[in-house]
């Protein structure tokens, strides 16, 4: 019987086990004896590890960090990556997050797409290809891991002791096939401000933003003002004149000024509407007299402003695979002695880090800023003519009929950390991408197109 048919008959156990790993509430937790993320991700590991070995598969657990199900014999292996940990629920909900109700078709419940039921599709597309009969002549591991949502860490400890595959993919962002994601820095910039200001208005703090990752959509400064009044009125004719949705109100001694911006994924800040840098502008146009606070804002406002893409800083990089650079204000905190700014700048695929990073040192040489605690992964390109590529095109183009366009893309999936593979799926064109907000859901149509899409696809590259 053919792969797709075999995909078919194990579609309502597909199904009951996508259901039970979701009840799994697996966001990370605080490390345990055995359990380095806590017991959610290890719980979770468990139950699929059990799973996988009901189905006949060889199963190893590497000490709770990641786990893999195996089949076939041989040195090399492809790899199917995805993970089991989540990100918190949030609220919004209209069914329980972790109780996996199905309606219309649809399985709800934090994980579903992102990533538990993708990768529950895959073990169970590789069970029926075994029970297709097709003979394979690598091994083949559906690869658990379980730290994704935070940092990926349990991929150097599979890196440390295993070989990695020799070809593969991640289920763990969208159709058909990403074979660019963006070089990625985050970073903090760091001034100590000592030259205060001696005019009749100065700034006590400014704190806004919660991720370096995201468009901060709220920030607010407390200014000192001998004339509040009249500050307040200035901030009122600001908003008024530039449209920012900018508030002021008077609190003890201070007045306090509030910027509301739109959040937005780092990787996309021209979805958003940052709210540090509506307030900076305003706070550009007091009368802050000579102080280190405003030669910072000063520099913010000349070199950013609400541009995302860098160019005015001098960093406006971009090529034809990727596009341009992105770049995101996403924290700021700052107090009358020191102010931090943490950053995320994501440049394009063909670009290197020095291309990034000289121009930018320059800019910021004699400002006084520092960088800080610089974390940087390189980007990822697979040219179109690479063998990894045109297989995941063949496959996809023969399962769904379409043409199985390149996209690249500013976030970073597994396939940064583990080599030789690229994300294919699960998100089709066209639907909607619920990862990490309210009402996830996978529908089951799309549950088992992905378990045949993978089947064949894991058919091609270890035949
Ligand atoms: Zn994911």
């Amino acid at each position: 019987m053919d792969i797709n048919s075999k995909v078919d008959l194990l579609k309502e156990k597909l199904v009951e086990a996508v259901q039970d790993v979701v009840r799994v509430k697996s966001v990370e937790g605080e490390p345990k004896a055995g359990m380095p993320f806590g017991e959610g991700p290890a719980n979770a590991l468990e139950l699929v590890l059990t799973i996988a070995s009901d189905l006949g598969f060889k199963v190893v657990n590497l000490d709770n960090y990641v786990g893999y199900a195996e089949y076939g014999t041989g040195e090399e292996y492809v790899g199917v990556l995805g993970h089991l940990d989540v990100v918190p629920e949030g609220s919004g909900w209209k069914y329980p997050p972790y109780a996996a109700e199905i309606h219309d078709g649809k399985i709800y419940g934090r994980g579903t797409t992102d990533d538990k039921g993708p990768i529950m599709s895959a073990l169970f597309g590789l069970k029926a290809l075994v029970d297709s009969g097709a003979t394979l002549s690598k091994k083949v591991r559906v690869i658990f891991g379980t730290n994704e949502e935070s940092g990926s860490k349990e991929l150097e400890y599979y890196l440390a002791r295993e070989k990695p595959p020799i070809s593969g993919f991640t289920p763990d962002a969208e159709y058909p096939i990403i074979n660019g994601e963006k070089g990625i820095t985050t970073f903090d910039l760091v001034k100590e401000l000592s030259v205060k200001s001696e005019s009749e208005i100065s700034i006590e703090y400014i704190r806004g933003g919660q991720k370096s990752n995201m468009v901060p959509d709220y920030c607010e400064a407390g200014v000192k003002a001998d004339l509040k009044s009249s500050v307040i009125e200035s901030c009122y004719h600001f908003a008024e004149r530039t449209g920012y949705d900018l508030k002021a109100e008077e609190k003890d001694d201070l007045v306090i000024i509030k910027a509301f911006g739109i959040s937005a994924h780092g990787s996309l800040p021209e979805l958003g509407k940052n709210a540090i840098m509506e307030l900076f502008a305003f706070l550009g146009e007091l009368d802050l007299g000579k102080s280190d606070i405003l030669d910072l804002i000063n520099f913010f406002n000349k070199y950013v402003g609400l541009e995302t893409n860098g160019e005015s800083f001098g960093i406006g990089l971009e090529d034809e695979i990727s596009g341009k650079l992105s770049f995101n204000l996403g924290v700021v905190n700052i107090d009358e002695d020191k102010a931090i700014l943490a950053l995320n700048i994501r440049y394009p695929v063909t670009k290197t880090y020095e291309e990034l990073m000289n121009p930018f040192n320059e800019k910021i040489s004699g400002t006084g800023m520092v960088i800080e605690n610089m974390q940087h992964q390189e980007p990822l390109y697979f040219p179109e003519d690479h063998e990894l590529i045109k297989t995941l095109q063949k496959v996809y183009t023969e399962q769904t009929g379409e043409e199985a366009k390149l996209l690249s893309i500013g976030g970073g999936t597994y396939a940064k950390e583990m080599p030789n593979i690229v994300a294919f799926g699960p998100i089709f064109p066209g639907k909607p991408d619920l990862d990490h907000q309210a009402n996830e859901y996978i529908e089951i149509d799309d549950l088992v197109a992905n378990a045949k899409i993978y089947a064949n696809t894991i058919l091609e590259l270890a035949k």
